[in-house]
């Protein structure tokens, strides 16, 4: 941070009053100096400079009204002044002075405050007309959401003037600053991205707050720069990044880079605004506010979310399987065509049986796990999936976990990769550790297509139910897990958070396919290089010693099934089942290919045929439906476990993650199989 803003220098304070023309500033400035006041004009400009001694202060501080703005945008000489003065003027604090009856509209300068990290307090001034107008604020929460001390105040009559000032003058003291408030994924991801270039020029973040100087950047504004700019490389290279986030967040956006951080601003207004004021019953509504009485409704809201989901569950399996059977057709028929090319032998059965057949197995999920991206990016962008986090948030806040915990675990649902790396957001180590351990339970995409598959070959017409059951389940654990962990393992407390809630939107097309684009890339990636690596292992093992039986149990895979099949087999497992598993400790989607060449090659059949065969196989709809559970519970993909390691920096917890889901999943496995049959499941 800027060391514009050293307290005390010479034990003397300098405070300044920032607000809305009309908060009551001036009228709080005159009761906080009385009569000693200084008027004159702020250098180079026609605007009116106030300056006063507070006598309450000892030693006496002095008391600076800055021109009444709605934001620090630097539009007009008022907004410069204000913002420079904050910047540059030497402030040990700021007071913000919002009207309490207009408080959403006055925390948009609030939190451009936040942004330029000033010493702040507010002064939630007016409340006695607020109070009579039927609004009802929540101080405390309010302070802890904005993370700033807030006084109630009523400058007309001075109440609260005191207290003001003493928190002020600690703030001062202190030089406390409050922490960034979430602005959407998209911005926070492209701030970051610009800050982190920044972090090479330690003169230029040492003179501005270097989130407010990467806000600045990718809206464009490069008037804080240096002139030396030009010639210097490392510049060059922040201005680089700046511009192609501001491209990207433009692309998935549909809109400006500037809109999108505005809209980011108004979404965490919303979302402390929601959580602290209850407004009469006859405060003007936007049309946001009313889709909000439908979505965030206290009793409609979470059926409607769970509706909300089901539907696009059922819609991804529906709509993708037909892509998905042209796929399988083209992996069979490529297969084939191979097959004729070579002499038969290792190096032929490698190609068809171990290459076609594994990665194919999984390439024919990629139109499902396509249109399920595309769902989850229409929700993102239309503004529903903040509503989405806001409402899991009042359920699993009672069980402990962060509210911030959400947005990696909504993330979860695509990657547990970035997800993981999401959890950066969450201040507390405490919290952040917690959020880590337990995102690997949120089905990744990854597992979608074990699920699909094996919920497709045994629950038929119910596929896409069983699967939603999948997903809660691992919401479900994940609220229990972090409960026992945060009272057990990492006990401590917990931080009051901002989830936004940026207005709804009308998504674009192009910001849809872009999102759904990026991700689907991850998966082909993975696709290409984990899942192809760990396809050609597991042919290996199942088709050597060469001339055996291949997968068979006298295979090298078959042995080792065959040592892991008394763990399985109080779930109803066999050891294909084990060797399945084994081979997922890779990446969940050659579990898929696993069983495509354990059932596939083991019984002579057409690659691509495995979901016929299971659903004729060993498994019963009990021991499948213990099996899918176990996929889901059990150790994260090596690049998830990679990522624990690199988030907690330590081979310790990545271990721990690995050996508390291997024994969840277990467990739970165990008691459903054996509950199952207890209950003549099957
Ligand atoms: P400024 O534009 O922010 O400097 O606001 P002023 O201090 O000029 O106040 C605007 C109007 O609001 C004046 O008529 C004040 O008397 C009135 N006012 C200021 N604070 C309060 C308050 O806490 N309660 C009430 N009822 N009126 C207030
Ligand atoms: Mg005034």
């Amino acid at each position: 941070m800027g060391a514009h803003a050293a307290p005390g220098k010479q034990g003397s304070l300098t405070v300044a009053l920032a607000g809305n023309p009309n908060s009551g500033k001036t009228s709080l400035f005159n009761r906080l100096t009385g009569s000693h006041q200084h008027v004159g004009n702020w250098p180079g400009v026609t605007v009116e400079r106030k300056e006063g001694l507070c006598y309450f202060a000892e030693p006496p501080a002095t008391v600076v009204d800055l021109p009444g703005t709605y934001s620090l945008t630097a539009n007009s000489a008022d907004e410069r002044v204000a913002r420079d003065f904050v910047l540059h003027g030497g402030a040990d604090a700021v007071i913000a002075v919002v009207d309490a009856g207009n408080l959403e509209r006055n925390l948009y300068l609030v939190v451009q405050l936040i942004e330029l990290g000033a010493p702040l307090v507010m002064a939630l001034n007016m409340c006695d007309l607020a109070e009579g107008r039927g609004f009802a604020i929540n101080v405390t929460q309010l302070a802890d959401l904005l993370d700033l001390p807030v006084v109630a105040t009523c400058a007309t009559r001075g109440d609260g003037v005191a207290e003001l000032w003493e928190t002020a003058e600690r703030v001062a003291r202190e030089g406390r600053r409050p922490r960034p408030l979430p602005y959407g994924r998209q911005v926070d991801e492209a701030v970051e991205s610009v800050a982190r270039s920044l972090e090479a020029l330690p003169e230029l973040t040492g003179e501005h707050p270097s989130r407010w100087l990467a806000i600045s950047l990718l809206i464009g504004d490069e008037s804080h720069l240096p002139p030396s700019k030009e010639a210097d490389p490392v510049i060059q290279h922040a201005l680089a990044t700046a511009r192609a986030n501001a491209r990207h967040l433009e692309d998935v956006t549909g809109d400006t880079a500037e809109a999108a951080v505005i809209h980011g601003r108004y979404g965490a207004i919303s979302g402390v605004y929601r959580e602290a004021v209850v407004e009469p019953d006859d405060a003007h509504l936007t049309p946001s506010d009313r889709l909000d009485h439908v979505f965030l409704h206290r009793i409609w809201g979470v059926p409607i979310l769970l509706a909300a989901l089901a539907v696009m569950f059922q819609l991804t399996f529906w709509v993708g399987s037909l892509p998905s059977r042209w796929l399988e057709a083209g992996c069979t028929r490529l297969g084939g065509y191979v097959a004729g090319l070579m002499p038969r032998g290792p190096l032929e059965s490698l190609m068809v049986d171990g290459i076609i057949g594994g990665v194919g197995g999984v390439l024919v999920f990629l139109p499902q796990i396509a249109i399920l991206f595309a769902v989850v990016a229409f929700l993102e962008d239309s503004g529903y999936m903040a509503r989405a986090a806001f409402l899991m948030d009042r359920v699993m806040h009672r069980m402990s976990l962060h509210g911030k915990a959400f947005i990696p675990m909504i993330m979860g649902f695509g990657c547990n990769v970035p997800a993981i790396m999401a959890t950066r957001t969450l201040e507390s180590e405490r919290d952040r550790l917690l959020t880590v351990l337990i995102t690997p339970l949120m089905t990744c995409s990854a597992r979608l297509p074990v699920y699909a598959l094996l919920a497709g070959a045994l629950f038929g017409p119910r596929a896409g139910l069983v699967i939603l059951s999948l997903y809660v389940l691992g919401v479900g654990l994940a609220a229990i897990v972090a409960r026992v962990f945060r009272r057990h393992v990492l006990p401590g407390e917990e931080e009051p958070f901002v989830l936004e809630l940026p207005p709804y939107h009308r998504p674009t097309l192009k910001g849809i396919v872009v999102h759904t684009w990026e991700r689907a890339k991850l998966f082909l990636q993975k696709a290409s290089t984990v899942i192809l690596a760990g396809s050609v292992i597991m042919w290996f093992l199942s088709a050597f010693p060469w001339g055996v039986q291949v997968a068979g149990e006298h295979s090298y895979a078959g042995q080792i099934g065959k040592l892991l099949a008394p763990l399985v087999a109080p779930l109803g497992l066999s050891w294909r089942e084990a060797v399945a598993l084994m081979f997922g400790f890779v990446a969940k989607e050659i579990v898929v290919s696993t069983m495509g060449v354990l059932y596939g090659l083991g019984d002579q059949a057409q690659p691509g045929d495995i979901g016929r065969i299971i659903a004729h196989g060993p498994l019963t709809p009990l021991s499948g439906y213990a099996f899918m559970v176990f996929t889901l519970i059990y150790t994260p993909c090596l690049a998830a476990i990679a990522a624990i390691r690199r988030e907690t920096n330590s081979w310790k917890w990545a271990l721990f993650a690995v050996g508390y889901l291997l024994l969840l999943a277990w467990i739970a496995a165990f008691v459903i199989y054996q509950g199952g049959r207890l209950l003549r499941l099957g």
